[in-house]
């Protein structure tokens, strides 16, 4: 059996709008990089960026020691990571190592887990960022392509995404708080008027039918939320103005970036996605932030290599 694996594992959107903790699509924009070896004993984590390097508070080491523990396996682990995706900024960044490192497991031993299985292993991670288990983004990267989550039980259902879709995803230059996501999960409403849930199930459900049709335009209409980002949006400064230039720019639809700030533009190919792009970086501009927009596609899920 292989001494070690080396996994590079996708960035993410969450949410796609109304979609809350249930959409993910994987990214052809950033990917990290984690090299598993069997080595020592225990969990150690190697990694010279700016992330927790105790496994109990990194969602690499979460997921390594769940499946040790789960699997029986004596061998200790060392998990090398080396972050591109950047922390903090909802593209899935926590999620990308955690995800990464259920893969490369399942690998290393030969565990033969279903996708639902992989998943349920990468989401355990998520507790270490985001202070409860969420599957959105780690499905995504796992996969690849468009994912809902079903929970209770969890059921992960893939849908390939048309090939024409784009994406522009900006990424503000901002301070974000270490436990962003927690901090920006409780803003949100406890509750919501059955108008509003209507709307967001109106529109969810034509985003599922887009990827099952392959109907870039129909997806990038429907990423309408009318509940969470209404409660979030205040986080992001200049939002509206990012939102309305991208708009105005030719983009279907514009919402948040999982739990922001990043904020993510969808187009197709017959539309000009640099005119969006500098459309979104002039809006944060307006609010005083530079901003770096990725365009994108979406990504066929993780790389693995010997
Ligand atoms: P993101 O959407 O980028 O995952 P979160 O706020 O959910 O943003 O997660 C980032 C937080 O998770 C940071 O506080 C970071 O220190 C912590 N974290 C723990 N392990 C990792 C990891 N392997 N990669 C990235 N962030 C991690």
């Amino acid at each position: 059996m292989a001494k070690s694996v080396t996994v590079r594992a996708p960035c993410s959107t969450a949410n796609l709008g109304p979609g809350f903790d249930v959409f993910g699509m994987a990214l052809d924009a950033l990917y990290d990089n984690v090299i598993l070896t069997k080595k020592g004993k225990g969990v150690v984590i190697v990694s010279s960026d700016n992330i927790p390097l105790s496994p109990s508070k990194n969602t690499a080491g979460l997921v390594v020691s769940a499946m040790k523990k789960e699997f029986k396996i004596t061998d200790g682990i060392e998990i090398k990571i080396k972050k591109n995706v950047p922390a903090g900024f909802g593209m899935g960044s926590s999620a990308a190592s955690a995800a990464a490192c259920a893969v490369g497991l399942n690998k290393l031993y030969n565990l033969k887990l279903t996708d639902t299985e992989l998943v349920e292993f990468a989401g355990i991670g998520e507790k270490a960022s985001a202070g409860t288990i969420h599957y959105d983004n780690v499905a995504a990267s796992a996969l690849g392509g468009f994912v809902v989550v079903k929970t209770k039980p969890l059921n992960v259902v893939k849908i390939q995404p048309p090939n024409d879709l784009v994406l522009c995803v900006a990424v503000p230059e901002l301070k974000v708080p270490a436990k962003k996501t927690k901090v920006s999960r409780g803003v949100i409403p406890k509750k919501v008027s059955l108008s509003d849930m209507v709307k967001n199930i109106s529109n969810a459900s034509a985003i599922v039918a887009g990827f099952s049709e392959k109907n870039s335009e129909l997806i990038g209409r429907s990423v309408q939320d009318v509940i969470v980002e209404p409660a979030r949006k205040h986080m992001i400064p200049g939002f509206d103005k990012v939102k309305k230039n991208a708009m105005a720019a030719g983009a279907y639809g514009v919402t948040i970036s999982g739990a922001g700030p990043s904020v993510i533009a969808f187009t197709d190919k017959k539309h000009d996605a640099k005119k969006i792009s500098n459309a979104m970086k002039r809006g944060f501009k307006a609010a005083k932030k530079k901003s770096e927009v990725f365009i994108c596609k979406p990504s066929k899920g993780p790389i693995i290599k010997r």
